[in-house]
This record gives C-alpha cells, structure tokens and sequence, in this order.
C-alpha cells in the first residue's frame, strides 16, 4: 500500500507562514508516499489553493459528529469536503486532553467524516504512565474498539498510533516497541474489519523527524507517518517522506 506522510500543523503559523509552506512542500511532492497537510481551519481555503495536481492533499484536524446546527466554534465534516479536504484527524491526543474527547465521541465524529465522504485519521495511543504499567496494548485496542464507526474499513480509514509521550518531546518508543503495538493494530484491524483490515494504512506519530523517519517507517505495519513539529519545516517534511 502507498505510505501516507501526514503533516499535523496544530495551532502553528500564520497566514503567509502557512501559504508559503504549503508551496514549499507542493514543489517538492512527486515521491513515493501520498503527502497530506493538515493546517489550522482558517488557512484551509488558502493552502489548498496553493496545492495543485493533486500531489498533495488537504486535510482538517477535527471535525464536529453533526453535519450542520448550532455549535458555535465548531466546523462541520461537510464544510472540510466543500473547501477540498480529503482527510480529517480525529481523536488527536491533544483533542482528547483538552476537549475531554471520549472514544464515543471520537466515533460519532469519524461517522460523520465518513458521511461526507472524508477520510477520518483516527488517533490512538497511550499515555506513559500506561505504558510503564504495561498497559499499552490494552490500551491501545481499546481506542481503536471504541473509536473506530463499522465503516471504516469501507472507506480506506487510518490509524496513527501516537504515543501520548513522544509527542513532542523529541523521544520515540524503541523500534520493537512499534513495531509490537503496529501488529496489536493490525490484528485487531483484521479481527473487526476481516481482509479489509489488513489493507488500512496504520501511520507511527510521536517525534518522527528525518533523523529516525526511515527506520521506523522500514518497519513492518508501519504505513507512513503522523507528523507535528517536523511538519512545519518543508525540508524536514519532505525529507521524512524520502525515507519510505
Ligand atoms: C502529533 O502531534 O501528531 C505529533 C506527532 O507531533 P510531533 O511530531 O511534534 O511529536
């Protein structure tokens, strides 16, 4: 299956910051992983016109459960396919710290993204306390049990793992650590999703940057990359996707 490097922007950059580096990494697309970038909603419309061909795809970083109605603040799955986005984040750890998103909520937003025909990314991980308890596999399939709708497989769904402790701390499970918690996905992928579990994309999020990007990405089930800081440099971006 085609790798997919994601570029998570967060809440980072402003306008020009933002178009220039979404032409920076469309001049430098056209290798073998799918590109995606994801910026902060306001610069959606203006990214994507800085993206061209198709090389590089647009995504949004959460989206509402509703299609439409009352919730000031939020944007609707809908909005994020008629601006041109093809994929959207969903259950970002920072999104369940900081909005208290539950796996159910998680789950009614990926329906959502799925009736509108995007592509939801669907953020699993544990945090390090569990991890230390031993306690990361469980908890990982647990997430995934709760947070992925039954269409997921359907619509080609992605996984990223993301270790609540390696984002942004420049630290990394060791690569058998990934490479075990990768196959507890993909089993349980196949377990609840059948063949079709075995063809979705499980992305590794959680300090990748090109120092470490292809090595871990050489590992089996390891079918591209979540990226938050390094996603903000076009160099690094692209250098990461070089690595698949
Ligand atoms: C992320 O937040 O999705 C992420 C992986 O961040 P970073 O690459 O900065 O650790």
């Amino acid at each position: 299956m085609r790798p997919l490097i994601a570029g998570n922007w967060k809440m980072h950059g402003s306008l020009t910051e933002a178009a220039s580096l979404a032409e920076a990494v469309q001049a430098g697309a056209g290798g073998a992983a799918e590109l995606l970038v994801c910026p902060p909603f306001p610069y959606l419309v203006p990214v994507a016109g800085k993206l061209s061909g198709g090389a590089v795809a647009l995504g949004g970083q959460d989206c509402h459960a509703a299609a439409k109605g009352a919730h000031t603040g939020d944007v609707a799955a809908p909005m994020l396919r008629d601006v041109g986005a093809r994929y959207v984040i969903l259950g970002h750890s920072e999104r369940r710290a900081n909005h208290a998103e539950t796996d159910a909520a998680v789950r009614a937003k990926a329906e959502a993204a799925l009736a509108a025909g995007l592509v939801p990314i669907v953020c699993v991980g544990e945090s390090e306390a569990e991890r230390l308890a031993a306690q990361a596999e469980p908890v990982v399939t647990g997430q995934l049990d709760g947070s992925l709708p039954d269409g997921f497989a359907a619509a080609g769904g992605v996984v990223a793992y993301e270790p609540v402790w390696a984002i942004g701390t420049g630290r990394t499970p060791t690569e058998a650590e990934i490479a075990a918690i990768h196959a507890a996905i993909r089993a349980n992928l196949k377990t609840r999703f059948g063949a079709a579990g075995g063809g979705l994309r499980i992305l590794y999020g959680g300090s990748v940057k090109p120092a470490n990007a292809k090595a871990i990405l050489a590992l089996p089930d390891v079918d591209g990359a979540l990226v938050g800081g390094a996603s903000l440099v076009a160099a690094d971006f692209l250098a990461i996707a070089a690595g698949v």
